[in-house]
C-alpha cells in the first residue's frame, strides 16, 4: 500500500486554514511567516514558491525576503535582526543551502529561537534531545505524522534510519525513539548496510542517492519512508533514495517521491508557524 502524503497534507492544511480564520477573528490577524531567499537556486527558488503557495492556501500571511547570491553575511545577518524585532512576524525561514561565503550556522544562530519555524536553532535542537517543548524540524515531524495517520504502530519496533544529517537523519532518528522504536542509525561508513536495512521493521532512507535502496535490501512486510529528493540520471525525473519499482512489491507500506514525505514538511511548516504565533499570542 502506498502512504500518500500528498493526501495527509492536503488534510491537514484544511484543517489549519479553519483555524487560521478563527485566529484571525480572534486576535486581529493572521500568523505571518518572513522567508529568507538568497540567490537564484533554481531548487531553492521552487521550494521557496511552494512554500508561499501552502501559506496562501492555510492563509498565512507570508513575506518573501530576497537578496543577491553575492550579498555579505553581515546583509544577511542585519536581514535576520530586523525579522527578529518586528512584532509582525511570527516565524522566519531562512531558505538553505546559502552560498558558500555564508556561514549557515550562524545565520540560524541568530534567528530569536521563538521564531525559529525550521526547528534548526540550537537551542531548539537542545530542545528536542531533551524533550522540551519546542519546533519540531518539519521533515521528521512529517514522517511521524504520516507513519501515525497510516496505523503503524511504533513501539517496539526495530526502525532503521539510513542518513545521519541534522535535518533528517538524527532527529528523526530521535523522534522514533520517543516513540518508543528500538532504533539503528547508519550512514556511508556503516559495514554491510543492506544486513542492516533487511532487519528493518520501519526503514527510513534519507542520503540524497537516486534509487539507492534496491529490492534485497528491504524484507517482505517492511514500512519503507522515502525521504530523498533526486533527479534520476537515467529519466531526468524526480525520484527518491528508494528504487520504488523493486521495493513496492516487498513493503508493507511505502511513501512515493514525489507525493510522499515532502508535502507533509510543508504542511508540518505551516503547523510550525501557527504554534510560534500562538505561543506568542498566548
Ligand atoms: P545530507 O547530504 O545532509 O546527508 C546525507 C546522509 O546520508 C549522511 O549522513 C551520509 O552519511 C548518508 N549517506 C550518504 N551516502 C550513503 C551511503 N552510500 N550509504 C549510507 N549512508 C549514506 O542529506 P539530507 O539529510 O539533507 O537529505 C537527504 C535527502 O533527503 C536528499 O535527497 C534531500 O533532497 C532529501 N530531503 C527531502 C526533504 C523533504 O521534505 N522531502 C527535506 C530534506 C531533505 P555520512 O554522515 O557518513 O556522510
Amino acid at each position: 500500500m502506498i502512504i500518500s502524503g500528498k493526501d495527509l497534507s492536503a488534510k491537514m492544511k484544511a484543517n489549519m486554514a479553519a483555524e487560521v480564520a478563527e485566529l484571525e477573528k480572534k486576535y486581529g490577524r493572521a500568523p505571518h511567516l518572513a522567508v529568507l531567499l538568497v540567490g537564484e537556486d533554481a531548487g531553492s527558488v521552487s521550494y521557496v514558491t511552494g512554500k508561499a503557495k501552502a501559506c496562501d492556501a492555510v492563509g498565512i500571511r507570508n513575506t518573501t525576503i530576497r537578496r543577491p547570491a553575492a550579498a555579505t553575511e553581515e546583509e544577511i545577518l542585519q536581514v535576520i535582526e530586523t525579522l527578529n524585532d518586528d512584532e509582525g512576524v511570527d516565524g522566519i525561514l531562512v531558505q538553505l543551502p546559502l552560498p558558500e561565503h555564508i556561514d549557515e550556522d550562524r545565520v540560524i544562530a541568530a534567528i530569536r529561537k521563538e521564531k525559529d519555524v525550521d526547528g534548526f536553532h540550537p537551542l531548539n535542537v537542545a530542545a528536542l534531545w531533551m524533550k522540551q517543548p519546542c519546533s519540531l524540524p518539519c521533515t521528521p515531524k512529517g514522517i511521524i505524522k504520516l507513519l501515525k495517520a497510516s496505523g503503524v504502530e511504533l513501539q517496539g519496533k526495530r526502525a532503521v534510519v539510513v542518513g545521519r544529517s541534522n535535518i533528517v537523519g538524527l532527529p528523526v532518528a530521535k523522534l522514533l525513539l520517543d516513540e518508543n522504536a528500538t532504533v539503528t542509525v547508519t550512514h556511508s561508513r556503516t559495514r554491510n548496510l543492506g544486513e542492516v536495512t533487511r532487519n528493518a521493521e520501519i526503514l527510513v532512507v534519507a542520503i540524497g542517492r537516486p534509487k539507492f535502496i534496491t529490492g534485497d535490501m528491504v524484507s517482505e512486510g517492511t514500512v519503507v519512508i522515502d525521504v530523498g529528493v533526486n533527479r534520476d540520471p537515467g529519466t531526468g525525473k524526480l525520484c527518491g533514495d528508494v528504487d520504488f519499482a523493486a521495493v513496492e512489491p516487498k513493503a508493507s507500506l511505502i511513501t512515493p517521491v514525489p507525493g510522499g514525505v515532502g508535502p507533509m514538511t510543508i504542511a508540518c511548516l505551516m503547523e510550525n508557524t501557527i504554534e510560534c504565533f500562538l505561543r506568542k499570542m498566548k
